[in-house]
């Protein structure tokens, strides 16, 4: 059956796989690790997370490499991470090695599904976590189930590395100033549908949303941080309302390994007609390049790439990371976990 699927024209959706894996907290400790075949949950109607939104998420890739080994990148940093928004929205923190043997656990029971090496198509995993307690009263719960399912993705670009066009929206924001922007939860992206519908109808691939409580500095660019190439340098929002994204702190790194000095600061809309080069970066795609940013409020266009065509340090870094998670280039970072 899998020598059926078209690697390299998978959307990045749900593509059903055989396992998903499975364990749940319960009179304060966590239990046994089950292996289900089943795609749907069996929870109590008035379950926490589907009534006051405990419910937190991450994002992550298994690759196979050109030497043949299971890759998964970064597992560690997302595995911290959850732990940051568990607590964040006064959820149940997932230990550390539980998150790492889910997540291995789930790739190998699916091994048919890892896309081969040079399909450009990857293994999507997707760790969740949700409270379970029946509640009516606003409380957290003191049952969660954390979930960690896999589906294969194709390649995000299907025509190749392309340039984007964004916009700036000032009606609407997706997190408030000392909210929830920092963690990875549900809730934000509920925030964040009617924006992202409104600018895709305009024919944008997404919104770049500016600080909530100034308007004044950028933040983040829909569902992926957002930086740019300003004199040389790699610039990137200091934000309390973004959240860290595991591939910007990586192309952070190899900026810095490459020589390229590294801001994050507040950065003004004002400053985007100095840059040269944008991007929004993100597990989906790596790096998304941006040609043009429309300020939909005051009418003025940036155009950043004048040739059309994605940034020469942008596309530099895409390939390194690119290389990295496949194996092609030495890992001095240890990025990668291998699966045996
Ligand atoms: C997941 C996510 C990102 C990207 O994070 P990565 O770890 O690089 O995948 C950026 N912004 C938001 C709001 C996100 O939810």
């Amino acid at each position: 059956m899998d020598n059926e699927i078209d690697w390299g024209k998978l959307p990045f959706g749900y593509y059903p796989t055989d396992y998903n894996v499975r364990c749940t907290f319960s009179d304060g400790k966590w239990g046994p690790i089950e292996v289900s075949q089943s795609e749907t949950i069996n929870m109590h109607m008035a379950a926490t997370a589907l009534h006051y939104g405990q419910e937190i998420f991450e994002g992550l890739k298994a690759f196979r490499g050109k030497d043949g080994k299971i890759r998964i990148f970064r597992l560690e940093d997302n595995a911290r991470r959850m732990r940051e928004s568990a607590k964040g929205i006064m959820m149940e923190p997932i230990p550390l090695e539980l998150f790492k043997e889910m997540c291995i656990k789930v790739v190998k029971l699916n091994e048919r599904f890892i896309p081969p090496y040079g399909s450009g198509a990857s293994l999507y995993l997707r760790p969740i976590e949700i409270g379970t307690s029946a509640r009516v009263g606003v409380k957290p719960a003191d049952e969660y189930q954390f979930i960690v399912f896999v589906t294969p993705v194709g390649p995000y670009f299907k025509g190749g590395f392309q340039n984007t066009k964004i916009c700036i929206m000032r009606e609407y924001d997706r997190v408030a100033p000392r909210g929830t922007g920092r963690w990875k939860t549900g809730g934000n992206y509920a925030a964040s549908l009617s924006a992202g519908v409104k600018a895709h109808d305009l024919g944008y691939s997404a919104v770049l949303y500016l600080d909530p409580k100034e308007k004044k500095y950028l933040d983040e660019c829909g569902p992926a941080n957002f930086f740019a190439i300003k004199d040389g340098k790699y610039i990137t929002p200091a934000s309390d309302s973004i959240l860290p994204s595991v591939t910007n702190m990586s192309l952070q790194t190899l900026a810095k390994d490459l020589g390229i000095e590294v801001e994050c600061r507040h950065i003004t809309v004002d400053e985007l007609r100095e840059i040269t080069e944008a991007g929004a970066c993100g597990t989906a795609a790596v790096i998304s390049p941006i040609g043009e940013i429309d300020d939909l409020d005051t009418g003025e266009k940036f155009i950043i790439a004048k040739d059309g065509k994605p940034g020469k340090i942008s596309t530099i870094l895409y390939n390194k990371l690119n290389a990295i998670r496949l194996g092609e280039e030495e890992d001095t970072h240890n990025w990668n976990t291998i699966v045996e």
